[in-house]
Formats: structure tokens, sequence, C-alpha cells
């Protein structure tokens, strides 16, 4: 599949909660991480309660959950351990690898534009097998510009060796996925209903990523 003249077009996703079950896997590392600490099962409902999807800042995260908990190590320490012990409860589903396959064999290039830190998204990425699966993995931190900013998708598309004309953003977040995505002209799809947030509307909206292949691969 080419856009005129031949180059590749590209399909954009988004990772946290939309490749991944991204807040699952927050909660698998909970569990395990207060049964390790020897804090009180309330840790558990008090790290889901202040995670907010990821979006609460892991200091301010790891500051309260000391305060509340008496929990060991400092905040710096508590937030490096994070970033590495999180990705390992990460997963994804085997049609999700499927569908991103599909769209590579039919000539798509493929990305993952995803706002966050190089360690914990490397891990993700890599543990989960997407890394292998697509064909670049732009990462905020590294990129040095983060979604919604068109520049984010230009690197991708550069990467890549695709254009961004009739190329897609899929992603859960209003504000960075679909707004990033419009910003860059590209067509959109939200997935789940992660935020309260009703605009940016992406041009589609589905309960899973799942339905996002068929829709890009007949446009
Ligand atoms: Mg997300």
């Amino acid at each position: 599949m080419t856009a005129d003249g031949g180059t590749p077009r590209l399909a954009c996703f988004d990772l946290d909660n939309t490749l991944i079950d991204r807040d699952g896997a927050f909660l698998g590392w909970a569990r395990w991480f207060v049964d390790r600490a020897g804090v009180g099962e309330d840790a558990v409902e008090w790290l889901v309660a202040h995670d907010n999807g990821g979006f609460t800042a892991r200091e301010e995260l790891f500051v309260g959950l000391r305060s509340a908990f008496g929990v060991r190590g400092s905040v710096e320490e508590l937030v490096a351990a994070y970033d590495r012990e999180h990705p390992p409860f990460t997963w994804v589903e085997s049609a999700v690898l499927d569908g991103l396959a599909s769209l590579r064999t039919a000539g798509w290039r493929v990305a993952v534009v995803t706002n966050g830190n190089v360690v914990q998204q490397t891990g993700k990425l890599e543990h989960t097998g997407i890394a292998a699966a697509v064909d670049y993995c732009c990462i905020s931190q590294a990129a040095g510009v983060r979604k919604p900013d068109r520049r984010i998708f230009e690197i991708a598309a550069s990467q890549t060796g695709a254009t961004l004309t009739d190329g897609w953003m899929v992603g859960d977040h209003p504000s960075y996925d679909v707004a990033g995505g419009i910003n860059a002209g590209l067509k959109t799809i939200r997935i789940g209903h992660h935020h309260t947030l009703d605009t940016p509307v992406a041009d589609h909206h589905f309960d899973s990523v799942l339905k996002s292949f068929p829709t890009i691969l007949a446009s």
C-alpha cells in the first residue's frame, strides 16, 4: 500500500493502553511490589487510585506511597526500580502482533509513537515483542519531542521511509494521540474509554485496537 509516488504509508500506534493493557500491567506490578515491600494490601488500592493511568509523575507517586505506607528506599531509588520492574508485567495479545504483521505485509510502515522514558518504554516494547513487530519505535524522551507535537510523527515517518500522507494514528488519549495525529495530518482512531475527554474527535472510536487493523487495511 503506497501513497502517490510509491512511498509507503505510515500507521502509528500509541503503546500504553493501546497496543498493551498498561493499566492491567500496573496492577500486576503493584500487587508484586506491595507483597515484596511487606506493606499492607491497602497499598495496592492506593497505588491504582493514585496512578492516574501512568500520568501521575512517578516521583509524586512514590513520595505519596512512602508517606502513606512507610515504604523503604529513597524516591529516586524507587522510581529507578519501578522503571526496570514494571515492564516485565506487560504482555500483548498475539492477535495484536498478528495485526501489526498484517499491515507490514500489506506494505504499510508501522511505528510506535509513545510519550515516556527510554528505560521503561524500551523495556515494555522488548518484553512484549512489539519492538520486533514494527519498523520503528519513537520514544519521546529519545526524540526530544512529545505527542501531540507533529514533529514526533515526522521523525517516525523519516525513520521508516514513509509519508504521513494518508497515514493513521491509533491511540487512547484524545489530547496526545488524537490531537497529535490531527496535527500531523493523519487520520485518527481512538481506542477505549480511559479518558473522560470528548475532544478532539477521532475519525473512528473502537473499544479494542484489534478493530483498527481492518480499518487501516481497507483505507
Ligand atoms: Mg496511551
